[in-house]
C-alpha cells in the first residue's frame, strides 16, 4: 500500500451525510496488474498517469490506501424491475474519495470489484476481468460520442480467481464520476423516516449537481426539475446512438444525469424498439423503445420521495411535480427530434416554418421503414450521407420515396450537408460481437483485440482504413445476442 498519495481524496459527502455511507476497507489483493489506464483522463483530474503506473498508483486503484485514508461504501435503496429494494448499497464497491480538478469540478474515484462490504448480501464481492474491461470500452464509447457518462480511469487485474458459471480472472474498476448519487440514494434517505437526513442529502445535491436550484423559489421542486430535464437529454442520446442499458433499476440513474452501471448494456444493431439483450429482462421493461418510459418511472420515484420537501408538504407539491414528468417527456420529445434532424442532416435554418411537424413525420416514417426492413442503425446514417444506403433494403422502393421527401428539405450545398451528418453519426459503437469477441480474448490473456477496439470507439467518426471489420453488425443468422449482469 502507499504511504502517501501525491494528491487529495476529500470526503465532503462521507461529512454530510454520514447516515449514508459505512467506513470500509478492500479486500486484499494478491496481485495486481494495470490492464488499462485512461491516461486522458488521469490528466483531466490532475493526476500523474506515471505515478498512476507505478506499485503505489496500481495498489491505491486496487483500494489499498495509505493510513488515515477512510474509504466508505455507500448506502442506497432502489427498485430492480419494479420491485423495491429497501437496502442495496455498494456490495462490492468503494467511494476511495473525492477529486477536485484544477477548474474547480468535484468528481468521485470508486472502485468496483474491490471485495465484500455490509451490503453484499449474498454476492462476493469481486468483478471478473471482461465486464470490468467492458465497463471501460463501453465508458470511453459513450464519452467520445459526447454523452455524459461515468468514465474508467482504470482496470487492474487482482491475481484472483473468481467464480461465475466458470472460473475467471478477477479485476476491479476505477470509476470517476460527478458523483455516485443515484435516485435510490432519495428512496434511501426518505425510507429511513429522518426528515433532516433527506433535506441534508436534497442540499447536498442541489450544491454539487444543480446549484442553480438554490436561487428557485422552490428550490427541491427545481432540483426534480433539472435531473428531470437531464435525465430526458441523457435518454434522448441513448434513443440516437441506439444504446439500449439494460437494467434502469432506480440504483441505476444518478442525479448529474450520467450514464452508470455498464452492466448488461448494448448497442442496437437492426432498428427495433423491441430490442431486449439483457438475459434476465424477459418482460422487456428496459427494452430499447422503453428507456424513456423506463427513465419517467424512475422519475416519479424520486418525485415521491421530495414530496415532503417541496413547499414543506403543502398541498400542490403532487401536481407541481407531476408537471415536472410531463415536462420530462416533452424535453425527451423535442432533444430525439431535434437530434434526428441532425443525423439527416436537416439544417433547421434552411427548413422554415412548420419545421416541426415535417421533420417529425419525416422521422417517423424513416423509423418505420428501417423497423420493417431490419436495417442496421449505425451503418445506415453514414451510407445516407454517402447516397449508399438502399443496399440496406431488400426493396427500396419506399425508401426512394423517403429519400425524396427528405431531400426536398436539404439546403443546396449536399457536401457540407454530408460533413455535418458525418460528424454526428459514428462509424464505430462497441459492436456486441466485438465486445465478447475482444473480452473473451482478453480473458484469455490476449489484450490485443480490446486495445484495438478501445482505439476504434475512441475516435468514433473517423473513418479509418483497417478497421472495416469493426463498423458492420454480426453477420445475418448469427445468433441473437445475449447480455449478463
Ligand atoms: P447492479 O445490478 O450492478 O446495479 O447491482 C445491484 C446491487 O447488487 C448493488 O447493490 C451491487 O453492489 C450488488 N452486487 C452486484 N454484484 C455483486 C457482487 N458480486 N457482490 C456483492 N454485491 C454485488
Ligand atoms: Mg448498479
Ligand atoms: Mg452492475
Amino acid at each position: 500500500r502507499p504511504s502517501f498519495l501525491p494528491f487529495r481524496l476529500e470526503d465532503t459527502y462521507a461529512r454530510a451525510v454520514p447516515a449514508l455511507s459505512l467506513a470500509w476497507s478492500a479486500a486484499p489483493v494478491p496481485a495486481p496488474r494495470l490492464l488499462a489506464l485512461d491516461e486522458g483522463l488521469a490528466g483531466e483530474l490532475g493526476l500523474d498517469p506515471a505515478w498512476l503506473r507505478s506499485p503505489d498508483g496500481v495498489a491505491l486503484l486496487a483500494g489499498q490506501v495509505p493510513d488515515g485514508v477512510t474509504t466508505v461504501a455507500q448506502a442506497y435503496a432502489g427498485h430492480q424491475f419494479g420491485g423495491y429494494s429497501p437496502r442495496l448499497g455498494d456490495g462490492r464497491a468503494l467511494l476511495l474519495g473525492e477529486l477536485v480538478d484544477a477548474s474547480g469540478t468535484r468528481r468521485d474515484l470508486h472502485l468496483k470489484g474491490s471485495g465484500r462490504t455490509p451490503f453484499a448480501r449474498g454476492g462476493d464481492g469481486k468483478a471478473a476481468v471482461g465486464p470490468m474491461l467492458r465497463e471501460h470500452l463501453v465508458s470511453v464509447a459513450m464519452h467520445a460520442l459526447g454523452i455524459p457518462t461515468t468514465r474508467a480511469l482504470a482496470v487492474v487485474a487482482t491475481g484472483e480467481t473468481v467464480l461465475r458459471e466458470t472460473p475467471l480472472p478477477g479485476a476491479i474498476l476505477a470509476r470517476v464520476a460527478a458523483s455516485h448519487l443515484r435516485v435510490g440514494t432519495f428512496q434511501y434517505a426518505a425510507a429511513s423516516g429522518d426528515p433532516a437526513l433527506l433535506r441534508s442529502l436534497a442540499d447536498y445535491a442541489i450544491a454539487r449537481h444543480h446549484p442553480a436550484a438554490a436561487e428557485a423559489d422552490e428550490p427541491y421542486l427545481e432540483l426534480f426539475r433539472r435531473v428531470a430535464l437531464a435525465q430526458a437529454e441523457l435518454v434522448a442520446q441513448w434513443s440516437l446512438v441506439g444504446f439500449v442499458h439494460g437494467v434502469m433499476n432506480t440504483d441505476n440513474m444518478t442525479i448529474s444525469g450520467e450514464t452508470i452501471d455498464y452492466g448488461p448494456c448494448a448497442f442496437l444493431d437492426a432498428y427495433d424498439p423491441a430490442t431486449v439483450y439483457s438475459s434476465i429482462d424477459s418482460g422487456g421493461r428496459y427494452a430499447f423503445g422503453n428507456q424513456p418510459a423506463a427513465a419517467q418511472w424512475n422519475l416519479a420515484r424520486l418525485g415521491e420521495t421530495l414530496i415532503p420537501l417541496i413547499g414543506d408538504g403543502a398541498d400542490g407539491a403532487v401536481e407541481s411535480a407531476t408537471a415536472v414528468l410531463h415536462e420530462f417527456a416533452e424535453r425527451y420529445d423535442q432533444a430525439f427530434v431535434e437530434g434526428m434532424a441532425d443525423k439527416l442532416g436537416l439544417d433547421e435554418s434552411a427548413l422554415g416554418d412548420g419545421v416541426d411537424e415535417t421533420v417529425r413525420e419525416l422521422v417517423r416514417d424513416l423509423l418505420a421503414l428501417l423497423q420493417t426492413n431490419g436495417v442496421d442503425w449505425t451503418s445506415f446514417f453514414r451510407a445516407l450521407s454517402a447516397r449508399t444506403a438502399d443496399g440496406h433494403f431488400l426493396d427500396a422502393t419506399d425508401f426512394h420515396a423517403w429519400v425524396a421527401r427528405r431531400d426536398a428539405l436539404l439546403p443546396q450545398d449536399r457536401a457540407a450537408v454530408a460533413a455535418r451528418m458525418d460528424a454526428v453519426n459514428p462509424v464505430y459503437v462497441p459492436r456486441n460481437h466485438r465486445v465478447e469477441e475482444a473480452l473473451a480474448r482478453a480473458t484469455a490473456g490476449d489484450l490485443g483485440p480490446f486495445e484495438r477496439l478501445l482505439g476504434a470507439v475512441s475516435s468514433p467518426y473517423a473513418d479509418r482504413p483497417g478497421l472495416e471489420d469493426l463498423r458492420g453488425p454480426a453477420p445475418a443468422g448469427a445468433p441473437r445476442h445475449i447480455t449478463y449482469c
